[in-house]
């Protein structure tokens, strides 16, 4: 899928996560509260790890489902000379590189899950094709994580139409966002994620962090 629709799976995934492991949650229990280290004299509770990581990690793994029901959506992999693609690109690159501003101004948290519902991208895209055009054109055919999302097709998806190439399915993905959208308004509204007293962010390093993403995301483009 494109890269708005993990972006909205990952903030999802982080205000649940930080509702399911609220402070409250923590309070009870020794473990979760206890302090690991400190950033700037601002004590870093185990409760605080146990977040990042479970959101890291059920973010990463959500590419699989996302990107494998992509087969149900418009995602040309040739074909690319007609208006429709020409029009509908620069708009989903475009509503993706809005989110992922908005979502970080708002709290910049959602960088753990955003950046890792979309590493499959980062990786297989920009990173393994930059190592591979350094290294003469390698073949890295293992290192690439989409043949897990291959592998999910195959084993839940096999009977499926594939509407890779079909522009009405760009509706479907257009739904799915939809959906997204509207249900982080109403988690926003019920599970606000709680306020960062720990440890205060500058201003503008949503910026900063935003910009990275944008340039690891485009880094495979120039090669
Ligand atoms: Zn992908």
């Amino acid at each position: 899928m494109n890269g708005i629709t993990h972006f909205l799976v990952g903030i999802i995934i982080t205000i649940i996560v930080w509702h399911l492991l609220s402070d409250k949650w923590a309070e009870g229990r020794n473990w979760a509260s206890k302090e690991v280290f400190s950033i700037k004299d601002h004590p870093v509770r185990m409760v605080s790890l146990l977040r990042v990581g479970i959101t890291s990690v059920l973010a990463f793994f959500s590419h699989i489902i996302v990107d494998g029901f992509a087969i149900f959506t418009y995602h040309p992999y040739t074909n690319f000379d007609n208006l429709f693609y020409k029009i509908w690109m620069p708009s989903i690159l475009l509503s993706a590189a809005i989110v992922l501003l908005i979502a970080l101004k708002k709290d910049i948290r959602y960088s753990f899950g955003m950046v890792f519902s979309i590493f499959f991208d980062l990786w297989d895209h920009s990173t393994l094709r930059v190592v591979s055009h350094l290294y003469g054109g390698a073949d890295l055919g293992s290192l690439y994580l989409h043949q897990l999302e291959w592998a999910f097709i195959d084993r839940f998806l096999a009977w499926a139409p594939v509407l890779y190439l079909n522009p009405y399915a760009a509706v479907v993905e257009i739904m799915i966002i939809s959906a997204l959208l509207i249900s982080w308004y109403l988690l926003e509204q019920r599970w606000a994620l709680p306020n960062n007293t720990n440890y205060q962010t500058n201003k503008y390093s949503f910026i900063i962090i935003a910009a990275l993403i944008g340039l690891w995301i485009l880094l495979g483009e120039f090669f």
